[in-house]
């Protein structure tokens, strides 16, 4: 039988392992934690409550074809996510901005789109063709809510100001007139896994084909026992390198244990504030997350850092305005060119972008059943 190599137990591991072991492939995974599920892992803590290990994970898409084949391995519990942001005044306020957050903020009563329309129009700077972020944001916004909502939380996450950084990063944040508080308000569909992201791994890896090996790096001298690799490893990492380090943010997670209050209100809270921390989660208002009833709870900040003051946990590409982050990739892609007749790059860190669980599974997806059809096997149309 044919044999493929899959290192990292991720999402994109996850999916190239099942679609190849469907088309007749023996398949190898490896990864270097203990666990499988990659960044996605979640565990039940002591206090009875379902914890994400690597920081919330809500499952948001449009893409039916990616909701088609994850239902396949769980059942799913009904989400909307909604987020609150602390306001300098000490008062919440609904995140992403509308209607509700213009009004506590400004302390000002507003009646209807127009109004809301007007107000932003009256804070916003005129920038015709904004080059950056701050340029974007002033224009769109205005200083003051630019400098409350954007700057620090921009300086915290990227260490970084919002002059350097790209305009498209926060051109997806959306900006509402009304009362709509939904944070992915363009997804059509979202749910968390019933019994967890983990289980859903187990059974995503329970084939028959699939063997999967934790505790284990990956070597270079292990791929001349397969016929193919499928690697998500950092690409840098990879090539020892060779071009120079592709460069990360990452997030230090900082958990306290604390009574069980109110349960009603949104499951994640930022900071506006310039202090070190970017927002902090409640798992217990997650649907299916307070797995025994207890009196206490889990409560997690996240204090975001250079990846290699975390033990070089590689969470976000950081993409600058210069485009040098992306030039350096661009180096590494040459480079895994020479060598696509046996390896290909998948995943958040192997392709170094970032990516949503549902962009990678959709990617992975397209990505194996090509890799399928070039060596003339049948595959399922099942993707957008
Ligand atoms: C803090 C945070 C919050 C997020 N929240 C959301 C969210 O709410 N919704 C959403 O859709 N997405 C979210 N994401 C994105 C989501 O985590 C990714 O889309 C997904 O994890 C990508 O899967 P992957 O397989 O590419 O990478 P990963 O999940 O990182 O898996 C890669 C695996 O490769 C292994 N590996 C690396 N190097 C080696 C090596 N040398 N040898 C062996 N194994 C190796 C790693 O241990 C890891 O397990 C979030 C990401 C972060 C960091």
């Amino acid at each position: 039988m044919r044999s493929v190599l899959v290192v990292g137990a991720g999402f994109a591991g996850a999916v190239f392992a099942r679609t190849l072991a469907e088309a007749g492939y023996h398949i190898t995974v490896i990864d270097k934690r203990h666990h499988i599920a990659g960044n996605a892992y979640d565990e039940v803590d002591a206090t009875g409550t379902r914890v994400h290990v690597y920081g919330p994970h809500l499952f948001h898409t449009s893409n039916m074809g990616v909701v088609k084949w994850l239902s396949r391995f769980t059942e799913w519990l009904p989400y909307r996510h909604f987020v609150d942001a602390l306001l300098p005044s000490g008062q919440l306020a609904p995140l992403p901005i509308n209607k509700t957050t213009l009004e506590r903020f400004f302390n000002v009563s507003l009646d209807g789109e127009g109004s809301v329309n007007n107000l932003l129009a009256a804070q916003a700077v005129g920038i015709s063709n904004p080059a950056n972020a701050a340029e974007y944001l002033n224009s769109r916004l205005g200083r003051e809510l630019t400098d409350t909502f954007f700057r620090p939380y921009t300086k915290k996450m990227w260490d970084l100001d919002l002059e350097d950084l790209d305009a498209s990063v926060v051109k997806r944040i959306p900006l509402r007139a009304d009362d709509n508080r939904d944070y992915f308000p363009d997804d059509t569909f979202q749910g968390l896994p019933a019994d967890g992201y983990t289980e859903l791994f187990r059974r995503i890896f329970d084939h028959p084909s699939i063997e999967v090996h934790l505790n284990e790096s990956f070597d270079r001298s292990r791929e001349q026992f397969y016929d193919y690799t499928f690697n998500s490893m950092p690409i840098d990492e990879y090539f020892g390198f060779c071009e120079g380090d592709l460069p990360y943010r990452s997030i230090k997670f900082h958990t306290r244990i604390q009574d069980v209050g109110d349960e009603t209100g949104a499951s994640v809270l930022n900071f506006t504030d310039s202090g070190p921390y970017t927002r902090e989660t409640y798992w217990r208002r997650l649907p299916g997350h307070a797995v025994k009833p207890s009196s206490v709870q889990p409560v997690t900040r996240e204090e975001p850092c250079d990846y290699r003051d975390n033990n070089f946990e590689r969470y976000y590409p950081v993409k600058r305005s210069d485009g040098a982050s992306t030039l350096l990739y661009d180096k590494y892609k040459a480079l895994a060119m020479e060598i696509e007749g046996r390896t290909a790059f998948i995943g958040r860190c192997g392709t170094y972008q970032y990516l949503d669980m549902h962009q990678v599974i959709n990617q992975s997806l397209q990505k194996a059943n090509k890799w399928l059809m070039e060596r003339g096997e049948k595959v399922e149309a099942n993707v957008n």
